[in-house]
């Protein structure tokens, strides 16, 4: 039995990867400790998006191998920079995700708990339905940690997701690297019936987030899955589709696995089933051959499609991938390309919280936010902050109509009724 200490960084699906881990240690009988200098063992879970985070990474590893008897690294760095810790003799064990629980235990028998602990944080439940991805994008160093898809069935994840909500989720937020390719590798394109099958099946008082889904996954299933959009209320009119450019060579030089077509054909198969809904997409600018007139396409299909929730990312090389390879656009072209695209969705994503100024919206709070807030959800994800939550005795989990009274860029402002 080992006092353990965990910390985690970056997206979603680590933070769902983490609670994984956790939830074997403490059917393994591990139990955790509050500091790396109490723990026999302290884990990291790194992640390995941008350089600075990098540099984080790396420091922040040092501070733990000197507070802690053993240090354990896994994650997106780890996995795909394992090198970087090894260089600055880092004294960590680097291991998959799945390799931790076995190396904390360490040889001794497992004590097991009453079962597997839900994935929780609050009222939100992270359901991991499937690791890996089918794509092979130049630019990603995220596949060489995390490999081709793996897809336990639809029955085991509607498992998984019913004891979330047994154990107190209100809503389920739906990870994966690449959501849209779950099932394929069984040869079944599995995520319409997966969602169907947790909204009808599951009793009880929640909601559904699918996470990221690469457009050339959803474009074969767009019907089906919108029909289930349409369907079910339990399910937020949400969806996250990456399209990363608006100029199909661009497109091709990323190796990505759709053309702008097929992203638009998505956007108008859910512009026709959902009358309420939120795009979520996300561009890279500055890819090492992305033209003016290249850069030109990508505002333009912006505005064509005019997202509500948008990340621009400005492209850095990542060691080891392909792209890495080619001679890069100078800093001056990629800060102004970012600069105008930022400005771009600053403009539109505000324009859409601005419409719903004085619109009544039925949300689900989430968090507590800053002060006495408290972060809410409608029906297509957007952000609605209640302010003084405790005075109006509004706690995470409830479910109540609101006035949208102003907004900020990336929220909206509500009082409830
Ligand atoms: S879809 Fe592309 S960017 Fe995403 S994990 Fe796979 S290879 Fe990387």
């Amino acid at each position: 039995m080992a006092r353990y200490h965990i910390e985690t960084y970056g997206c979603t699906s680590n933070r769902g990867e983490s609670r994984q881990i956790e939830s074997a240690l403490r059917d393994a009988g591990h139990y955790p400790v509050d500091g790396p200098e109490a723990a026999d063992v302290a884990i990291m879970n790194t992640c390995t998006v941008v350089e600075k985070t990098e540099r984080n990474m790396l420091r922040r590893a040092k501070e733990l191998e000197a507070e802690t008897a053993d240090l354990i690294i896994t994650g997106c760095m780890a996995l795909a920079q394992g090198e970087e810790f090894r260089d600055e003799e880092i004294d960590a064990q680097i291991l998959h995700w799945d390799d931790v629980p076995a190396a904390v235990t360490n040889g001794e028998c497992p004590t097991p708990g009453p079962g597997t602990e839900p994935v929780l944080d609050g009222v939100v439940g992270i359901l991991p339905i499937a690791r890996g991805c089918l794509s092979n994008c130049s630019y990603c160093i995220t596949k060489f940690a995390t490999g081709r898809v793996d897809s336990p069935s639809v029955e085991e994840n509607v498992e998984k997701a019913r004891a979330l909500v047994h154990a107190g989720a209100n809503e389920l937020r739906i990870t994966g690297q690449d959501t849209g390719v779950y099932g394929w590798d069984d040869g079944e394109r599995e995520l319409p019936e997966l969602l169907d099958r947790i909204c009808t099946e599951i009793d009880g008082e929640f909601r559904v987030r699918l996470g990221m889904a690469n457009p050339g996954g959803i474009h074969g299933i767009r019907d089906e899955l919108a029909d289930v959009f349409a369907r079910h209320d339990e399910l937020y009119n949400f969806i996250h589709l990456p399209v990363q450019s608006g100029s199909d060579t661009v497109l091709e030089e990323m190796r990505r696995q759709h053309r702008v077509e097929k992203f638009t054909e998505i956007v108008e198969t859910f512009d026709e089933t959902l009358d309420y809904w939120t795009l979520s997409t996300d561009f890279i600018v500055g890819f090492p051959t992305e033209t003016a007139e290249d850069h030109a396409q990508s505002i333009a299909l912006f505005r064509e499609v005019r997202p509500e929730k948008v990340n621009v990312t400005r492209f850095s090389k990542r060691p080891g991938t392909d792209a890495a390879e080619l001679k890069g656009l100078g800093g001056t072209v990629k800060k102004e390309r970012s600069k105008e695209m930022s400005e771009l969705k600053h403009e539109i994503v505000a324009e859409a919280y601005e419409s719903m100024v004085g619109e009544t919206r039925e949300v689900m709070a989430v968090r507590e936010g800053t002060g006495d807030s408290m972060k809410c959800r409608d029906d297509a994800y957007r952000q609605i902050i209640v302010q003084n939550a405790s005075e109006r005795g509004i706690e995470p989990g409830m479910t109540f109509e609101v006035d949208v009274t102003s907004h900020q860029t990336v929220y909206a402002f509500g009082d409830p009724i």
